[in-house]
């Protein structure tokens, strides 16, 4: 009963706020193709005024895409490149809403 109060007012959405969206959001950017973290330059590569996220790895600004992640992460993913340590990433858009995942999970849940 309490499960199925929490979960009608929301629960998850103002854990997700208060311990994401308010608290240590960050951004960060990936390449698609290689699946490498991709840095924010402002510089010249080849010939090439560079401004904002590329792949160093492939040499191209193309298939780069933003990251929603929390602060921590971010520093951790930062710790590990500098000790040598590559993290990959797998991303893939997601066309779906909030509200439409927190209901589909409440009816798995609930709705039997
Ligand atoms: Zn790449």
């Amino acid at each position: 009963m309490e499960l199925d109060c929490l979960i009608a007012h929301g629960a998850s959405a103002n854990l997700h706020e208060r311990l994401f969206t308010l608290c240590d959001s960050s951004q960060m950017h990936a390449c698609q193709k290689c699946k490498n973290a991709a840095n924010v330059i402002d510089g010249t590569v080849d010939g090439r005024r560079i401004r904002g996220p590329y792949c160093l790895v492939c040499k191209s600004v193309d298939d780069i895409v933003r990251l929603n992640v929390p602060y921590g992460a971010k520093l951790l993913c930062q710790e590990l490149f500098s000790m040598g340590i590559s993290l990959k990433f797998e991303t893939r858009l997601c066309r779906v809403s909030t509200r439409t995942l927190f209901w589909e999970r409440y009816r798995t849940l609930f709705c039997k």
